[in-house]
């Protein structure tokens, strides 16, 4: 069964009886301050089983996106390092509000678990509370399994989501995979068993039975009505279902996984240390795309945060895999792949989603190697001090400098046998806290010190035609801390003047660039201009040459092509808000913008898809304005006047007395500090690039104006030209041939698939003349050519069916990939055991493999052994050493 398969027929299997299928709720919850992500099936159901809601229907059946990276659950750590923890997963589920109880669920779990889907029932066991006898005999009474596996736990068996909130006792269903699973045989201490920790007897689904609400005191109370809660882990269930070892080898995350190995040119499953980085980042992929998707952008805080942590760790574990470039924003593909059918909300902001990714891998990519170089040299000395922490200075440099989470620096360190000083970085973090307080309306991470903030000092900005001023240095951070100079080269400087010509971030115009030049020939680079407070303006940058002092009096040279190019979009940026509301209505607000030279973004508020046709018209609308050629009018007014003059406010912003109004001709009038046009046919022209949605009830508009609108047409050309040349043909005729080309494909795949079934069927009658007897039964090892991995298990299957008794051993070369299945008729299960059949035989062929007692299988790296490997099959159950 592929996933898509097992997640139908799960939701098949409860609609069948009397659940409604409800599609799974965003990972943010609604109106829930108790929790940052959904982190289990019920949590959307919450105000249901507390009786504040109700549903028009008491029995339902879903599959739940959720995260478990905070709070109560959290196995952030476990993640990659072992085979069936995610921090981004699927939970199957079906519900009962206040309907059937604990007899229905227990029935028809185990009815699902070994009706339908067959597992073998010797393995399963249940799991029920200290206190719940009523479970206890539900089991042997309502199910076949046997009384002594339904076995008792305490804490184990208690579920609650958050400190507070419904909960109850819960019966768990575990399953042994074998021992070969275990994945703590170093531990000498460690014994297998259920709820011991190993990956042998893993957790495949919890029934809990919500009776309580737990309040702030931690007081149980009960409910006005007993529920049904299942969670089911749809990976580890279709990990069972399609007898790999390990939830990455399914096929949807196997998928993913092949998107690493191509980037990295590694291969899954050759090396341990790489085998975790790959399952992080193919993990992390995943939860990325899908809160991106769910609308949480990276940030310092919050949700946010929890994003960005993500994106850092996978970008680390890139490059332990040699990976120096951004490259997660290619895994968003990857991840659409397997599983934008079942999520369509990844498939349709596929291109948004990369974008976001993409931006943020960027800006970490270059500080990420400064703070790898820093974290080793500290974990050197740390070594050589016979110390086994990191002090909590270091772990706060790398974060506040370097922008290490500190989880980051934590996952390194341990590789190294190190631990962080999390009490000094504690109090580093508050230290900071402190000295940032007072600084507020600076959002930088670093915080303004309190002596700026305070003194009273401001900056004067001398206006938007001028590129050149010279003024006096009244203020200078190095690296973050006041100083008053001098401040000398190589050294990360915040300098503030009392006049200054550059333009300081804000309104969604980026700040300027240029540079900064003393009269005894100190030069500073300025990267980037903001404001450290309301009226302090800091031209951020790095020393290059000479020093720098408070008191020197500066020239300033701004980089005028790239104010120039901001220009243009930052009026262009007035134009589309203006057509925007004149073709969709005056509910369209800004909602946030972003001008940069190269492209313009605005989100604003609107309930729905702008359409392709509305979008053309947008475009024509501002193109048509900008033609017009308007004189563009630059006034001072009271906030009180402006806003009668009818100028359109920014959102969030907040204005002083006086505010500079921008009128464009008749058709846009808005308060903006930013700089702009002299004229509207300066602009040139304007190209919108993309729309989509942003968050609920928000849309985002991407467009560049000027040179970059020509360079986007380029771009568009481009691609096109080279979609013809593969396609041999001109433009014009591209999408119809490939239109063509695409149901060619269909049908050859559909006729392989034939094919193929054809081949197997064929191919198993042939086959069976090689079997031998062996110990009194059938023994069939052999190769076969030409079949992938499900050809080879269709025709084990068969040729299990026409043995009706007996071993099958199958081989095939796939390529560089040895391939090796062994099944076993149930009648035989006590004495030969699939899985250890391929535990012995996969070595032989560069290989690691198991499974369960009836079907196993492996892959290996060196298919020239095996003929060797199959000949050994009948040595190895000959000598009846299974
Ligand atoms: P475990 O003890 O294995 O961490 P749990 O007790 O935390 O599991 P529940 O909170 O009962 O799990 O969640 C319901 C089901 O969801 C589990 O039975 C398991 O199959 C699955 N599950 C839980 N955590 C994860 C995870 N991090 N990744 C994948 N599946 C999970
Ligand atoms: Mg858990």
């Amino acid at each position: 069964m592929t996933g898509d398969q097992v997640r139908d027929s799960f939701l098949q299997f409860f609609r069948e009886r009397g659940h409604t299928v409800v599609p799974s709720a965003p990972l943010l919850p609604e109106n829930d301050p108790s929790l940052l992500f959904v982190n289990a099936g019920m949590v959307p159901f919450k105000q249901v089983f507390l009786g504040k809601d109700t549903r028009p229907y008491v029995r339902a059946v879903d599959s739940q996106k959720c995260l478990r990276i905070s709070g109560k659950h959290n196995d952030l750590e476990q993640v990659g390092r072992d085979t069936y923890h995610h921090t981004f997963f699927e939970m199957l589920g079906n519900w009962s509000f206040g309907d059937y109880y604990k007899r229905e669920a227990i029935t028809w779990a185990w009815e699902l678990l070994t009706k339908v889907w067959k597992l073998p029932k010797d393995k399963l066991y249940a799991t029920v509370h200290t206190t719940d006898d009523e479970a206890a005999e539900l089991w042997p009474q309502v199910t076949d399994l046997p009384r002594e596996r339904v076995l008792r736990f305490d804490a184990e068996n208690f579920w609650e989501m958050a400190e507070t909130g419904p909960c109850g006792p819960c019966s768990e269903i575990h399953i042994d995979i074998g021992p070969e699973a275990c994945d703590r045989r170093h531990d000498a201490t460690h014994v297998c068993a259920v709820n011991a920790g190993c990956a042998r007897y893993i957790e495949l689904w919890n029934l809990v039975f919500i009776q309580y609400n737990r309040d702030e005191h931690g007081t149980l109370s009960d409910l006005p009505a007993k529920h049904v809660d299942t969670g089911m882990g749809f990976e580890r269930v279709a990990s069972v279902l399609q007898g790999v070892r390990s939830n990455y080898e399914i096929d949807i995350l196997r998928g993913i996984i092949a998107a690493v190995e191509r980037l990295s040119g590694k291969r899954y499953r050759a090396d341990e240390k790489h085998d975790v980085s790959m399952q992080v980042i193919t993990d992390h992929s995943r939860a990325v795309t899908f809160l991106i998707a769910d609308g949480v952008l990276p940030s310092n805080e919050g949700r946010g945060y929890v994003l960005r942590r993500l994106l850092r760790r996978a970008a680390r574990h890139g490059k332990l895999l040699g990976l120096d470039k951004p490259f997660l924003w290619e895994m968003v593909g990857a991840v659409v792949q397997a599983m934008g059918r079942a999520y369509p909300e990844i498939a349709k902001q596929h291109e948004r989603i990369a974008d976001v990714v993409r931006a943020e891998e960027e800006r970490f990519v270059t500080t990420l190697d400064r703070g790898l170089a820093l974290l080793a040299g500290e974990v050197e000395r740390a070594r050589t001090a016979g110390s086994r922490t990191l002090p909590g200075q270091v772990a706060f440099r790398l974060y506040d400098t370097h922008g290490f989470p500190l989880d980051l620096t934590e996952d390194i360190v341990r590789g190294e046998g190190l631990e962080v000083d999390r009490e000094g970085f504690d109090r580093e973090m508050e230290a900071q806290r402190t000295r940032a307080r007072g600084a507020q309306g600076f959002a930088d991470a670093g915080g303004a010190p309190e002596a700026i903030v305070s003194s009273g000092l401001a900056t004067r900005f001398v206006g938007d035609r001028i590129v050149e001023w010279d003024s006096e240095v009244l203020a200078l951070l190095a690296d973050g801390k006041e100083t008053r100079g001098p401040v000398a080269t190589g050294t990360a400087v915040d300098v503030v003047t009392a006049e200054t010509p550059f333009y300081a971030e804000s309104g969604g115009q980026v700040g300027d660039r240029g540079w900064l030049e003393t009269d005894a020939g100190a030069r500073v680079e300025v990267a980037d201009t903001h404001k450290l407070a309301p009226t302090v303006i800091a031209h951020r940058g790095t020393v290059r040459e000479g020093a720098i002092a408070v008191g020197d009096r500066v020239h300033r040279r701004i980089d005028g092509e790239r104010r120039d190019a901001a220009r243009l979009n930052h009026s262009a940026t007035h134009l589309l808000h203006a057509a925007l509301r004149h073709r969709l209505g005056e509910h369209v607000k800004q909602a946030g913008s972003l001008v940069t030279p190269d492209r313009l973004r605005f989100d604003f508020h609107h309930h729905q898809p702008v359409g392709t046709e509305a979008l053309a018209e947008i475009e024509d609308e501002v193109n048509g304005y900008i033609r017009a050629n308007a004189e563009v009018q630059t006034e001072e007014l009271s906030y009180a006047d402006a806003i009668k003059a009818g100028a359109l406010a920014f959102f969030g912003e907040k204005y002083g007395d006086r505010v500079t109004v921008i009128r464009m001709g008749d058709f846009s009038t808005e308060l903006c500090g930013g700089t702009h046009v002299r004229r509207t046919g300066d602009i040139g022209v304007l190209k919108i690039r993309s729309e989509g949605g942003v968050a609920a009830g928000v849309r985002r508009v991407e467009a560049a104006s000027g040179e970059g609108a020509l360079e986007l047409i380029r771009q568009r050309e481009e691609v096109l030209r080279n979609v013809s040349t593969l396609l041999r043909g001109p433009a014009e005729e591209a999408a119809g041939k490939l239109e063509r080309l695409l149901g060619q494909q269909r049908e050859l795949e559909k006729r392989i698939a034939e094919l193929q079934g054809k081949l197997a069927g064929g191919a198993s009658r042939d086959v069976l003349a090689d079997a031998r007897r062996v110990d009194g039964i059938t023994v069939l090892a052999t190769r076969v050519e030409g079949l992938d991995d499900k050809g080879l298990r269709d025709m084990a299957d068969r040729l299990r069916d026409r043995m009706k008794s007996g071993v099958v051993v199958l081989g095939a070369a796939e390529g560089e990939r040895a391939l090796l299945l062994a099944a076993v008729t149930r009648d035989l299960t006590d004495r030969y055991h699939a899985g250890k059949i391929i535990a012995h035989l996969a070595p032989l062929v560069g290989g690691k493999g198991g499974g369960r007692p009836d079907f196993a299988q492996a892959g290996g790296k060196d298919p020239s052994r095996l003929d060797e490997a199959l000949a050994a099959a009948y040595d190895f159950l000959g000598a009846g050493s299974n």
